[in-house]
């Protein structure tokens, strides 16, 4: 399996890197004004409530910006690889910063893309990969 940097598991971060477990994406909204924001807090960025939790989203978006990787950071990291900032469907400017598994020669800006977690014990990386539907 391809090595990986884990994250580490904190409160507020918990449930986005073991969202992937039952398959569905969770990014942190507020209840108070609706605003999902990446990553998460302990208070709404946009109105400063504190009703902010975990909920699911579509897992789908597409591809704002990327670079590719040719640096083996860890033994066991394939190279080349594309590291992407991901604007989620449910929200503009609403970036989540992850691989994206792709051939470097299809990569491109406006791509579609969804989700795909890889499990890593108790942690499920999102990753996206582009949506062919
Ligand atoms: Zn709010």
């Amino acid at each position: 399996m391809t090595q990986r940097k884990l994250p580490k598991l904190e409160p507020e971060t918990a449930a986005y890197w073991t969202s992937g477990a039952d398959g569905a994406l969770r990014i942190q909204r507020c209840a108070d004004c609706g605003t999902y924001q990446h990553p998460p807090f302990p208070h709404c960025s946009t109105c400063h409530g504190e009703s902010v939790s975990p909920e699911v989203v579509s897992g789908k978006g597409h591809l704002a910006s990327f670079t590719i990787n040719y640096e083996p950071w860890l033994p066991g990291l394939p190279v080349p690889f594309v590291f992407g900032v991901v604007e989620l469907a449910e929200q503009v400017q609403l970036y989540v910063f992850t691989n994206v598994l792709a051939e470097i020669d299809a990569v491109r800006v406006g791509m579609p893309l969804t989700v795909q977690f890889e499990q890593h014990g108790d942690v499920w990386l999102p990753m996206f990969r582009e949506d062919a539907a």
